[in-house]
């Protein structure tokens, strides 16, 4: 699979154009491990120039002075013009991310297409209040756009993160800075290409391509910056926060990480159980902040659970994901498949039992094979940390009391799997556990209309859905006394 790589330069008000250093780096291709083509590599005075055209664009041009309905046409019409590039936008992700194609055509690419969607049909529907206030009073509220935002996203969903940040920001009349994660530049600058074609004015979506602790950290401590909307490590979320507290306190939103437990009850249909938990832990090759990696079997099945689920792994397939009969690409890249070797070798050692895969596989490139332990106890590694990689934890709880108390035994809250066919069950259990999305009876269904994000230190502030409208809006008053009226 070859393809021809567009384009490599920063997006900054409507050109690409070199880093200002005209420093460039790599980005690879998982399958092989060799080098696609050379990106811009952005930083500090990328950034200043980025925000300088943001800026302009927000406080003097077009965009939020529109009308909602005028922005929604144009984020329609970027919509369709991704829609038609639908080919070519999949292959590139799946060349800089290990994806599979057959779905990133589909989950990601026309998901991105349908997020700006979603958003254009909202972009007319901000309201603000009228209130009848004390006395001769009249106030009314105003919805405003937040202002000059940076997006900061990382390489698992490259084109659905892009836009699940920038549709809504674009409905709300917002300018922005977007930054790629470094493994996955290509189809960020892409739909930074398309942002033009559709009509989006320059300054309104710029991006900068680069490295975290420079042009990553440069857009959280910016000065002229009014939001940063970040999706990535609980790590590095903690220091976005800290870096805009101590610069221009700007509000920050955060989607981070997670460890989230699927549990399984005696009464489950199993067959399905273990497809859940399969695509649950394995999807995108574990590589999904949602991944539903702890694996609960209640008592009475657990066995059986076990024997189905390894067994159901030999038809699983790991490979090239431009192959349509694979279930498994490569990693994202050389330090991502050895951190989850290493969490393998760490799992042995602490005592928990392999039961399947678990080895690197193929001649080159980061292919691993899906691993699943049993004998997991809830503190060894494996059970507390986020793998981000095909590593299944199978543990097994006696009462629904035992099964809240290990769901919520973890700092993060992203998400969590129920599978049962008794309601009441599955009433308790949504309600008890402390995560941002609870799934029963299937796992991993996302939707744009469908609020998403974590509790605890998964972080805070929703995307898809009104709430993430809400994010990128400020709320103002206004009150004004209405002279000799009797109303
Ligand atoms: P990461 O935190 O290392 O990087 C994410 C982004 O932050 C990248 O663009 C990176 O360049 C940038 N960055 C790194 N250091 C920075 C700094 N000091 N200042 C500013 N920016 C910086 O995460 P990752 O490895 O790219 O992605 C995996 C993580 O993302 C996992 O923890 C996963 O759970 C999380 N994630 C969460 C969600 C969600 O919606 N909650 C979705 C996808 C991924």
């Amino acid at each position: 699979m070859t393809l021809e790589v567009k384009f490599t330069k920063l997006f900054i008000n409507g050109d690409f154009v070199d880093a200002i250093s005209e420093k460039t780096f790599e980005t690879r291709d998982p399958r092989t491990g060799d080098v696609i083509g050379r990106v811009a590599e952005g930083d500090k005075e990328d950034v200043d120039l980025a925000v300088k055209a943001a800026r302009k664009a927000f406080d003097h041009g077009k965009w939020p002075r529109m009308s909602g309905y005028e922005r929604g046409r144009i984020m329609m019409k970027y919509a369709d013009l991704i829609d038609q590039q639908k080919e070519e936008l999949a292959k590139l992700e799946c060349l800089d991310a290990g994806k599979l194609l057959a779905l990133t055509k589909v989950v990601d690419i026309e998901g991105s297409a349908d997020m700006l969607r979603y958003y254009a049909g909202a972009a007319d529907k901000i309201h603000g209040e009228t209130l009848k206030m004390a006395g001769n009073l009249h106030g009314y509220t105003l919805r405003e756009p937040i202002g000059v935002v940076g997006h900061i996203i990382p390489w698992n969903f490259p084109s659905l993160m892009f836009f699940s940040k920038v549709s809504p920001a674009l409905a709300a009349g917002c300018t922005m800075i977007v930054k790629p994660a470094e493994q996955t530049p290509l189809t960020a600058l892409y739909h930074a290409f398309l942002a033009k074609e559709a009509g989006i004015p320059d300054g309104v979506i710029n991006v900068v391509t680069g490295f975290g602790s420079t042009a990553g950290a440069s857009i959280a401590s910016h000065m002229d910056i009014d939001m940063v909307s970040f999706t990535g490590s609980t790590a590095v979320g903690r220091k976005i926060m800290e870096t805009a507290a101590k610069s221009n306190l700007k509000p920050v939103s955060l989607e981070l990480g997670g460890k989230s437990p699927i549990i399984i009850f005696d009464d489950a249909d199993i067959d399905m159980a273990v497809d859940l938990a399969r695509t649950a832990t394995f999807y995108n090759k574990g590589e999904a902040c949602i991944a539903g990696s702890r694996v609960y079997v209640q008592e009475g099945i657990y066995d059986k659970f076990v024997t189905k689920v390894t067994e159901s792994m030999k038809s699983w397939v790991v490979g090239d994901p431009f192959d349509p009969h694979v279930h498994q690409g490569p990693q994202v890249d050389k330090a991502q498949f050895e951190k989850v070797l290493s969490y393998i070798e760490h799992g042995k050692r602490e005592g928990a039992t392999l039961v399947t895969g678990g080895k690197p596989c193929g001649e080159k490139g980061y292919y691993i094979e899906p691993a699943i332990f049993t004998d997991v106890e809830e503190d060894m590694l494996i059970a507390k940390d986020e793998i981000f990689g095909p590593v299944m934890s199978l543990m097994k709880f006696k009462t629904i009391e035992e099964a809240i108390e290990k769901a919520n035994n973890t700092k993060y809250g992203l998400a969590a799997g129920v599978v049962t066919k008794d309601l009441n069950i599955a009433n308790r259990m949504s309600r008890s556990i402390r995560a941002g999305i609870i799934w029963i009876n299937c796992y991993l269904i996302i939707d744009r209309g469908c609020p998403f994000g974590g509790f605890k230190m998964s972080g805070f502030g929703k995307d898809s859905g009104m709430h993430a409208l809400e994010k990128y809006l400020q709320v103002k008053s206004v009150i004004t006394p209405i002279f000799d009226s009797p109303w």
